[in-house]
């Protein structure tokens, strides 16, 4: 049963508020853009106009460019477009990252996008909103999926990180560039060695700094003289992409690790041919999404990318009116290096 007071639909282009005249991070060019985050599957190109929280400003900016129309409204502040209150609450998945709360007349429905609970020193830590409505993601929505405790994992990277040194081999640790990355760089014990990164992650690293995020010093690796450099007490930050072509070549001796929430399941390290992996993700693992189903009160619950028909079919039976809303991504997050689905 969906509610007549329902604010948003699902169009070709992604979701539609048709009073408010907005889209909530369109997958085609639309004229007014509502941006949950600046991954690249939230926040495309073409759009004429784009809103988003003011704490995502600088890496939007830095993934967008400087021609996008882009305009920044502080988290918790509402402002009314053609009738319908828009506000942002933080989201915790990566710095910037908002939920999007529409309102009107004493009807909410909020667009989660991604969202996690695990602390991150990077990043606003997600709030529970009241809504009628609740559009969650469900990239790891599933009962196999619980996060370890963030600092064990860092504890795990930085034994690593020694163990590489004491073995002369170069710690290439892979990580989306924005968000991940970040993550990483602060969690680590920067006191072990030197941090270089690829320019993919030193830019952005730019960008958390602009945005008064404190990270460990990095050094970008097209900076130096690669022969100059003692590799084997580094850490190098990069993206996955990297790894596999020339790029790597100038280290010598390496030991490729991952940190990803797919690190969880058996095999997929094997699979992408790494040494180490380490289970860190950004995404709300299967007990902190039904947690959070719960805190935010909302009897309609639709579901996006992931695991979306095993997630509605349990809140079905829990009592819930749940549905899947199809995105444009689905089913291709495990073995594709795509940025949302770390
Ligand atoms: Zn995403
Ligand atoms: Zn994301």
């Amino acid at each position: 049963m969906v509610s007549s007071n329902e604010l948003l639909t699902m169009t070709s282009k992604g979701l539609f508020c048709e009073p408010g005249n907005f889209y909530v991070d369109p997958w085609r060019p639309v004229d007014h853009a509502v941006i949950t985050h600046a991954h690249a599957d939230h926040a495309r190109w073409g759009s004429k106009k784009y809103l988003a929280a003011d704490t995502s400003a600088e890496v939007l900016r830095i993934r967008m460019g400087e021609k996008a129309d882009l305009r920044f409204q502080p988290l918790g502040k509402s402002q009314t477009i053609n009738g319908v209150s828009v506000t942002f609450y933080p989201a915790g998945h990566i710095l910037g990252s908002a939920q999007v709360k529409i309102e009107r007349a004493g009807y909410a429905t909020v667009v989660s996008g991604d969202y996690k609970r695990n602390p991150d020193p990077t990043c606003q830590a997600f709030e529970p909103v009241r809504c009628h409505t609740f559009i969650t993601e469900s990239t790891f929505g599933l009962p196999i999926y619980r996060w370890p405790d963030p600092q064990t994992v860092f504890d795990g990277i930085d034994r690593w990180w020694k163990l590489n040194q004491d073995s002369g081999k170069t710690s290439i640790l892979l990580a989306y560039s924005l968000g991940k990355a970040q993550r990483l760089l602060s969690g680590i014990d920067s006191s072990i060695g030197p941090i270089y990164t690829h320019g993919a992650v030193e830019k952005l690293n730019a960008g958390y700094r602009r945005s008064g995020v404190e990270l460990p010093e990095t050094t970008y690796v097209g900076e130096v003289d690669s022969k100059e450099v003692d590799w084997s007490q580094a850490l190098v930050v990069a993206p996955p992409s990297a790894v596999g072509g020339p790029w790597s070549k100038r280290f010598g001796k390496i030991s490729v690790a991952m940190a990803s929430g797919w690190m969880q399941i058996r095999g997929t390290r094997r699979r992408r041919s790494m040494d180490a992996g380490f289970i860190l993700s950004d995404h709300v693992d299967w007990a902190d999404l039904m947690q959070t189903i719960h805190d935010t009160e909302a009897e309609n619950i639709w579901v996006t990318h992931g695991y979306s028909d095993v997630v509605v079919r349990y809140l079905k039976e829990k009592g819930f009116n749940a549905k899947v809303v199809e995105t444009e991504f689905t089913g291709e997050q495990l073995e594709g290096e795509t940025e949302q689905a770390s």
